[in-house]
């Protein structure tokens, strides 16, 4: 591990390289905002008085950003299975961030090359590979996953202010925190939520973004390897209703491995996928469109 505090400080690097496997090391340093905001969470459940405003708060604060991380995160900045403006990817990428997941383009970049080498030695986050602890957090805290792989993403270097929140992922995260903080020591949310700035900040900010984290890497952990393969594809993807309710559509991982570029991950209707029925509601009024649907053969291939 390097002591050096400017590598630690600096923002983290963007490189035209493709990773190569070694040995890895964990960042403590640029994990320890990580690390926090898990204590902070679970100080704040116990420590903290609880009303009933709070966990409407919480419950907001989950689901619309999952929505942002399975609909702009993933379903557009990887897959690219819609088309939208410049500024709803922008907005849809800033709310996004403000999950502490990095930068847009730095998921994007990984998510291309789980898809590319899923469950080899090349994959970053496999279960199959490496432990299951691995594929669920400790990868994500290493310097081996730390830099953006911009040669992943040569679709969306073009765009500027992509490239600033890539760079300076903190400031959505800061300002969600701080929002909810100043917002909830507001005299409107004293009268309308009889909560404190402390109980914004904690049910606002802390407790749903620990519960986005674990949701959105049970795809990486437990949708590699608990469920139903429908496909055989060349991985060990599942489909785990369970993981879809938590992420709004995405536990669909094994119909999702098989077909990557559709904008539906539950390709039945009784299959849970809220991310696709709220973008077919923003296809509506127009601010997304061109959704890419599940072609004719693939739900013949999935009756067999
Ligand atoms: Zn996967
Ligand atoms: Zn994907």
């Amino acid at each position: 591990m390097s002591f050096s505090l400017l590598k630690w400080v600096a923002p983290p690097p963007e490189t035209m390289e493709s990773p190569v496997p070694r040995e890895e090391s964990v960042e403590w340093f640029r994990c320890a905002p990580f690390i926090l905001i898990h204590v902070a969470a679970i100080c704040a459940v116990f420590l903290l008085p609880f009303t009933w405003p709070c966990l409407v708060l919480a419950i907001l604060s989950y689901s619309i950003r999952m929505f942002t991380i399975t609909a702009f995160y993933h379903r557009y900045f990887s897959h690219r299975s819609f088309k939208t403006s410049r500024l709803v990817q922008f907005l849809g990428g800033f709310v996004a961030c403000s999950s502490g997941q990095r930068g847009p383009l730095w998921w994007a970049a990984h998510h291309r090359m789980h898809h590319r080498h899923s469950d080899t030695e090349k994959d970053m986050h496999s279960p199959q590979c490496k432990s299951f602890l691995w594929s669920h957090v400790y990868w994500f805290m290493t310097d081996y996953a730390l830099p953006t792989y911009l040669k992943e993403i040569p679709d969306w270097l073009k765009f500027p202010e992509l490239r600033f929140i890539n760079k300076l992922d903190w400031i959505p995260v800061i300002s969600l925190a701080g929002g909810c903080y100043l917002l909830g020591e507001t005299q409107w949310a004293a009268t309308h939520f009889e909560a404190t700035g402390w109980q914004w900040l904690s049910w606002g900010f802390l407790v749903p973004t620990v519960a986005l984290y674990h949701g959105t890497f049970s795809v990486n952990s437990i949708a590699h390897l608990f469920g139903k393969r429908r496909f055989d594809t060349n991985d060990e993807s599942r489909n785990n209703a369970w993981v879809a309710l938590i992420t709004f559509g995405e536990g669909w991982h094994n119909n999702h491995h098989f077909f990557p570029g559709s904008v539906r991950q539950g390709f039945r209707k009784r299959e849970f996928d809220p991310t696709f029925w709220m973008l077919w509601l923003m296809s509506k009024i127009r601010l997304v469109w061109a959704l890419k649907p599940v072609p004719e053969w693939v739900h013949a291939k999935a009756r067999d």
